[in-house]
């Protein structure tokens, strides 16, 4: 059996949502244990450039402004595990049981930043380009394109937005799409038919990233091969950037239907990021499918930990002292 811990609130992911959550709970004196994920930092631990973070006029590496904000919420005491959750148990009311691979967590109150992920293409050469011209990010990675020629992956209303905004940089944007007809609304399809910038290639999916290491170990993005769907015509079109938006998933799989999600799986919060679930909250892209931005995430990761420690006051002659002992996952739910 797993060990058993008792803690005042459970982060669950360790994005700039759940970094800035954890910062307030901890400054508030509750003890927080935040549950890092495979990878510490979220997706802005992947992005190189972060140039639109407030804060940091020369702009900051995406794995530095982590360190930073995990080094600022554990100088309060938040303490970070590198460990997934596998299970949570949010039915038996509150401290919920939040059960990870090595231990199980008995917490008064639960933030969930766990985030959600962009669909890959799953081709060859995605993975190894993915920072060295395939990117998932247009308003982080855009501004690197400038005068360079790009393609936007997708036909809905991600890819025609970004598509849009790279115009700014991009000296050309292509957008492929696997179908004949796009699924983005017609506002934004008139405006990227009207973009001299934009022009479009139908019926037509990428079976490769081709790139090239230059001398001083750098990759680079080259080319990609593109297959007519129809026709089975196949053809290498040289191109500085692949940018993909075929839609993101949110990472609510574990959370089943304890916790009211939209049909794409997205959590539902009220305007005080309160889950369907008394004293659950949530913040980042795990709710948040229209802004997804660093400071975005903060922001929310920041009103979710102001709620949880308003209901942890409000309850605060409730609380169980930490030093007890607690049933388990198995015990409390009678399984
Ligand atoms: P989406 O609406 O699911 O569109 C994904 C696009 O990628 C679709 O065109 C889809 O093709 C294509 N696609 C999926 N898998 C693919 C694959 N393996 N290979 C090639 N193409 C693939 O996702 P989204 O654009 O990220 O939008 C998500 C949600 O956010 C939507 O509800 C959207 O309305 C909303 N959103 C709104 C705005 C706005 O209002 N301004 C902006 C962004 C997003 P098919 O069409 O053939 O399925």
């Amino acid at each position: 059996m797993s060990e058993v811990k008792k803690v005042r609130v459970v982060v669950i992911g360790s994005g700039p949502a759940g970094l800035t959550a954890a910062l307030y709970t901890a400054r508030a004196l509750y003890s927080t244990v935040v549950i890092t994920g495979k990878y510490m930092g979220g997706q802005i631990a992947t992005t190189s450039d972060v140039d639109n973070f407030p804060g940091f006029p020369d702009g900051i590496q995406g794995p530095e402004l982590t360190e930073r904000m995990r080094a600022q919420a554990e100088r309060f005491g938040a303490e970070f595990v590198f460990d997934e959750v596998t299970e949570v148990d949010f039915e038996h009311g509150s401290p919920y049981r939040v059960k990870t691979y090595n231990t199980e967590y008995v917490a008064d109150s639960v933030v969930v930043t766990i985030g959600a992920s962009p669909r890959h293409l799953n081709v060859p050469g995605e993975v190894e380009y993915t920072g060295y011209g395939v990117s998932y990010c247009a308003t982080c990675d855009g501004f690197f394109f400038r005068g360079k020629d790009v393609i936007v992956v997708g036909g809905g209303d991600s890819a025609l937005q970004e598509g849009i905004f790279l115009t700014k940089f991009a000296n050309s944007v292509t957008i492929v799409h696997r179908r004949d007809e796009l699924r983005a609304s017609v506002a934004l399809q008139k405006r990227a038919f009207a973009n001299p910038k934009i022009k479009f290639i139908y019926d037509t999916v990428i079976d490769e990233v081709k790139g090239e290491t230059l001398e001083d170990g750098i990759r680079k993005t080259t080319g990609v091969m593109l297959r007519n769907v129809k026709t089975g015509e196949v053809n290498e079109q040289p191109i500085d950037g692949v940018f993909i938006f075929i839609g993101y998933d949110p990472n609510s799989r574990i959370f089943g239907d304890q916790v009211a999600k939209n049909e794409d799986g997205y959590m539902l919060v009220d305007d005080k990021m309160r889950t369907s679930v008394e004293g659950v909250f949530a913040g980042g892209e795990i709710h948040d499918f229209t802004f997804r931005q660093a400071i975005t995430a903060a922001g929310q990761g920041c009103s979710a930990a102001l709620s949880a420690i308003h209901w942890l006051q409000d309850r605060e002659d409730e609380l169980q002292p930490l030093d007890e002992a607690a049933p388990t996952l198995e015990t409390a739910s009678g399984d």
